[in-house]
């Protein structure tokens, strides 16, 4: 399995890495900084170059492995990442760019196996995501301290998102105090951190019902962690077993804007929110 930064560093913008294999369009590097979809949360993009001849060989000789038989001569070469996948590994699906930034027509070969290059995410999208995603922590957090829901599911993009949870039905008073919920965690500037626990640890000690460790595939037996901080130091206000992306405060997020409920039958809710800049004008729509 590649090794994934950003379960380590969720603020990491660019990488180092080697091509380990190539399939059709898409390349597995032995570490990536680019998110796969999962959990909820879109892939990344951003590009990947190959680096240049220094910055692989402090003796300056050619990289060892360059199964191509290319001379260093392809430095500089880049693609766009347009997909990242996981599955067994971690796919990252390129189309390649020519010199003015512009899709190249008849060059799709990708770097080869044992290929040095430089991955960058890209940020904006990537920031968006990631305040979205830890929205929705403070989300399903305040859902579950205050009306006993469990979130059942959550989808976020880069400007709007919407979690569904097990309650019978939001009224505008509920939706309005959700809002404002929100917006005091946000407000209150709380630190969010993560770090690794062994599985059967976690669930001899955490509440499950918040960690939702149970969602989770038995073939993970080492867990990531996301804490948001409480009103005191003593307990977190959220924790939660989640490899997504998050930001290290919630202050980070921004104003949350409360759009709307759908029922999504009986005794579920879906709950639709964006933050403020993405708000299609200044007042909350909440019917
Ligand atoms: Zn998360």
């Amino acid at each position: 399995m590649t090794d994934q930064l950003y379960l380590v560093d969720d603020a990491r913008r660019r990488f180092e890495a080697t091509v380990e294999r190539t399939l059709d369009d898409r390349v597995v590097l032995d570490r990536t900084a680019f998110y796969p979809t999962g959990g909820g949360q879109p892939h990344d993009t951003g590009v990947l170059t190959v680096a240049p001849a220094d910055d692989r060989d402090t003796d300056g000789d050619l990289p060892d492995a360059a199964a191509d038989g290319s001379d260093g001569t392809d430095a500089g070469r880049r693609w766009r990442v347009v997909d990242v996948a996981k599955s067994d590994t971690i796919y990252h699906t390129l189309e390649p760019v020519a010199d003015d930034g512009t899709a190249a027509e008849g060059d799709a070969a990708l770097p080869a196996p044992g290929t040095a290059v430089v991955g960058e995410v890209d940020w904006d999208r990537r920031h968006a995501h990631a305040r979205y995603h830890t929205a929705q922590h403070l989300l399903s957090a305040l859902l579950l301290t205050e009306f006993d829901a469990l979130t059942t599911g959550n989808q976020l993009y880069a400007d709007h998102a919407h979690l569904d949870a097990a309650y019978d039905r939001f009224d505008a008073d509920d939706l309005a105090r959700i809002e404002s919920g929100l917006n005091d965690l946000v407000d209150d500037a709380r630190p969010v951190t993560s770090y690794t626990m062994d599985r059967a640890a976690a669930e001899a000690t955490l509440d499950t019902d918040r960690t939702r460790i149970d969602l989770l595939p038995e073939s993970i037996t080492e867990l990531r962690i996301v804490e948001v901080g409480g009103a005191d130091a003593e307990e977190p206000y959220d924790r939660t077993a989640c490899a997504g992306t998050h930001v290290s405060n919630t202050a980070e997020i921004g104003e949350v804007v409360v759009t709307g409920r759908e029922t999504k039958g009986s005794d579920e809710e879906r709950v639709n929110f964006v933050l403020a800049n993405h708000a299609t004008d200044g007042d909350a729509t909440i019917d």
